[in-house]
């Protein structure tokens, strides 16, 4: 079966294509960078990372952007507290994001955007929503009239036909008993920073901002918009009325939005305190692959509940992959071809991309991955494994890697390089030969210092990081 999404707009599991059958058009809502991201905010990065890469796998070309909320209530109020322009309050959380993303091997979108720098294109689609008649002002802010939008709702699969007609919010964030006309302009509060415009001084929404960068770069209609569930209402809703007012033209084709991370039955926030940062996990000793493996191994769409057991058990499947890594890398095979191992990891490779072409199942995509590492261990185990059969069985690791990107450990554990490494190990071997123990032994105890575990074996001596 071809590669589907659930889509939630439809709310039912559709075939994906981009619309010209080459490229995909994405938007993704991005951070607001008041603080840290939280490893919660990292799950939806991580999602949209997959998602990104088994689309490239799948053939087509990217052409993603990313917001980057760089004005907002809670960023103005922290800016202030420390006494900081908003630019320079937000740069130091702009890089550590950048910094964090990368140490997670998350790859960057085609384009990361500021809200901050496109203000004058936020405040010109404001006044042609004026012009058409779907807004309305009080005291210096404009509001959206939803009532003047039939589709309000569409999203959220909400009926808010009976809401009172005028009623207005502010802020950014609601809930959906709270669904009412929202502002896309905010008049001047004294005190906080505002743009000159034609709709005069403020700035703007935080739900216009998507809608007029995604179209700016995208056009008017996206193959994906994605971000996490808290975001279909009201942000993606309003984004839709927004966009849809303006065009005439469906805003996305595809709505897809990932679950959340929880702690303890609880969504992962700020505003509850229980959250880590990815420096948080980094600093006692966790590593980048084992948090991002704990991060893709829950399918997109269900509630990934995290715990450090978890955590560690991430590492350990880590490992397991490495160990298969490092046997068919080093072991010696008997010559020949067996057709069944072949037909076995075949049928891997099969399972793995069935499991990701159906709503990126990332579980059942490591579930094939690990049957497999059992089955084939076992026939290498008895011999039954060829040397014949390495090149697929690499094949299939590699195919598996690139998409989750957990075998190569980071930096901090690979300051050698493998040639700096088998230098090593020929050292230790000439050592032995001439029968400088104490020579060898402090060769081997060099490596381990630097992560290195040397494994002495009939086919000879191989070789570990730690
Ligand atoms: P924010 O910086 O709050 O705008 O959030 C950035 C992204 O992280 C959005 O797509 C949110 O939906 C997502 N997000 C926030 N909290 C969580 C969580 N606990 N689990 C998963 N995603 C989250
Ligand atoms: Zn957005």
């Amino acid at each position: 079966m071809a590669l589907r999404f659930y889509n939630t707009l439809t709310q039912s599991v559709e075939p994906f294509s981009s619309s010209d059958g080459k490229t995909v058009r994405m938007y993704t809502c991005g951070p607001t960078v008041y603080n840290y991201v939280h490893i919660g905010n990292l799950r939806t990065f991580a999602f949209q990372d997959i998602l990104r890469r088994w689309l490239h796998r799948r053939g087509y070309q990217l052409n993603h952007v990313m917001n980057i909320t760089d004005v907002e209530d809670k960023i103005i109020r922290n800016a202030a507290v420390e006494n900081k322009s908003l630019d320079e309050y937000t740069a130091k959380y702009i890089d550590a994001f950048l910094e964090d993303t990368a140490t997670l091997r998350l790859q960057r979108p085609e384009r990361l955007v500021k809200a901050t720098e496109h203000i004058p294109e936020m405040a010109a689609a404001i006044e042609r929503l004026e012009s058409s008649g779907y807004t309305y002002p009080s005291e210096g802010s404009v509001y959206f009239r939803i009532a003047n939008f039939p589709g309000y709702g569409k999203l959220s699969h909400n009926d808010f036909s009976g809401i009172r007609a005028g009623a207005r919010v502010d802020v950014d964030e609601y809930d959906k008993a709270d669904a009412r006309d929202f502002v896309l302009w905010k008049a001047r509060k004294n005190g906080e920073p505002y743009w000159d415009t034609p709709l005069g001084p403020g700035r703007p929404g935080w739900h216009i901002e998507c809608s007029v960068m995604a179209m700016e770069y995208l056009g008017e209609t996206l193959d994906i918009h994605a971000g996490g569930v808290d975001l279909i209402f009201p942000h993606h809703e309003n984004e839709i009325a927004q966009s849809e007012a303006l065009t005439g033209k469906p805003f996305a084709r595809f709505w897809l939005h990932s679950e959340h991370l929880n702690v303890e039955a609880q969504k992962m926030s700020k505003s509850a305190g229980n959250f880590f940062t990815l420096r948080d996990l980094l600093a006692q000793g966790h590593t980048p692959e084992a948090i991002r493996y704990l991060l893709i191994s829950v399918p997109y769409r269900k509630k990934l509940n995290f715990t450090m057991d978890g955590l560690q058990a991430a590492g350990t499947s880590i490992e397991r992959l490495r160990n298969f890594q490092l046997r068919l890398n080093t072991a010696k095979f008997p010559e020949g071809l067996n057709e069944k191992v072949e037909d076995r990891t075949r049928q891997a490779v099969e399972r793995f991309e069935e499991s990701l072409d159906d709503d990126l199942n990332t579980a059942e995509a490591l579930a094939a991955m690990f049957e497999y590492l059992r089955d084939t261990n076992s026939a290498m185990d008895a011999d039954e494994f060829r040397a014949g059969n390495v090149s697929a069985a690499k094949g299939l690791l590699a195919q598996f890697d690139e998409i989750m990107d957990v075998l190569r450990p980071s930096d901090a554990q690979s300051q050698l390089s493998e040639a700096e490494i088998e230098t090593s190990i020929e050292a230790r071997s000439a050592a032995k030969k001439a029968r400088d123990f104490g020579r060898a032994d402090e060769i081997r105890d060099q490596l381990l210092q630097k992560g290195i575990i040397l494994e002495d074996t009939k086919d000879g001596v191989r070789w570990k990081r730690k």
